[in-house]
């Protein structure tokens, strides 16, 4: 359940976490809570305790929810942090101010399309699939220089990276080559650690946490 002590708890281990970086690691950390399976009541609660952005991790459910809240609070910023389907591309440019989950050159496509379309710009991470995990989205390590390139020649603002590691593995090898490839990309933002790893992720470099369960206790299964 969300609580304040919930939210003051993840805040102070991710200030905790922040202090234990060795240079050059430094600069913000943004919390962007997960709030997918939340009904909005539970996010409002969220917003007046002091949260400010958020991820959703299905359009759909986004478009269920979010544009009356946006409007309600327009100073949320709205991730979406789960696959995009490019038949969803209209309406998430249309609610999302990042999207982090840019994993393929038609899908960047049809991003700045839309983009050129409507006039809206927005922020895109590209999605690295570090374990190669054949049933996960996100680019292999290998095509992300690739993959960035073509956004790059889009015009898509493309400004971090994000990853999902695998479940059942050490996670430092993953959120280091996450840095490693940031850095060699020149981009600066890197969103990997969830609840389980996130203090972990912060010592190697995160910029951005996604965190669901620390904030909103433990979801049912199917909202997973
Ligand atoms: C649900 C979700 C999270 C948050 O997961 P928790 O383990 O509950 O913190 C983070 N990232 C993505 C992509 C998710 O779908």
């Amino acid at each position: 359940m969300l609580t304040d002590f919930s939210i003051q708890n993840t805040q102070n281990r991710i200030a905790m976490a922040m202090k234990q970086r060795q240079p050059p690691l430094c600069g913000e950390v943004t919390l962007v809570a997960a709030s997918k399976t939340q009904i909005p009541a539970t996010i409002e609660a969220a917003i007046a305790s002091g949260l400010r952005c958020f991820g959703e991790n299905r359009v759909q459910e986004a478009m269920e929810k979010w544009p009356a809240l946006k409007k309600a609070h327009p100073d949320v910023r709205l991730h979406l942090i789960g696959p995009l389907q490019t038949n969803k591309v209209p309406q998430a440019v249309a609610l999302f101010d990042v999207i982090e989950s840019v994993d393929r050159p038609g899908l960047a496509e049809a991003l700045r399309k839309e983009e050129q379309k409507t006039g809206v710009q927005r922020e895109y991470f590209i999605q690295v699939n570090t374990g190669e995990e054949p049933q996960k989205s996100g680019v292999f390590p290998r095509e992300c220089a690739a993959l960035h390139q073509h956004c790059l020649s889009l015009g898509l603002k493309v400004t971090g990276l994000m990853c999902i590691p695998p479940a059942d593995a050490p996670y430092a090898p993953h959120f280091a080559l996450m840095h490693t490839l940031s850095e060699k990309l020149g981009l600066s933002k890197r969103s990997m650690g969830m609840s389980n790893d996130f203090e972990a992720a912060i010592r190697l470099g995160a910029t951005h946490v996604r965190l669901g369960s620390a904030l909103f206790g433990e979801r049912d299964s199917s909202g997973a």
